[in-house]
């Protein structure tokens, strides 16, 4: 799912990157700029690695679930709740 909705919310967590509405200033036409180097903390991939567990991917499918309502993402919400409940955490 590319939502965008991460980095439109990462005033808390990348604030050099912050626009100044919680966007990141790499965010273009809703991918990032500069994905092959982006940071770590953005690539859940390597993070799900490092700390691999149900709880991580339950707290990520949560935190996105609140993202996608925040935006009015009714599309995503479907998706991650309908994810949520096939993992029985819904
Ligand atoms: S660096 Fe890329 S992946 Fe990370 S918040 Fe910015 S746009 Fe999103």
């Amino acid at each position: 799912m590319r939502c965008g909705n991460c980095c439109r919310s990462i005033g808390h967590i990348l604030p050099d990157f912050d626009t100044g509405n919680g966007t990141c200033k790499h965010l273009q036409n809703n991918l990032c700029a500069v994905y092959d180097t982006r940071p770590g903390i953005c690539n859940l991939e390597t993070v799900a690695e490092l700390v691999c567990d149900s709880r991580f991917v339950e707290h990520t499918l949560r935190a996105c679930l609140a993202l996608c309502r925040r935006f009015g993402d009714e599309e995503g919400v479907k998706k991650l709740e309908k994810t949520l409940k096939k993992a029985q955490i819904f």
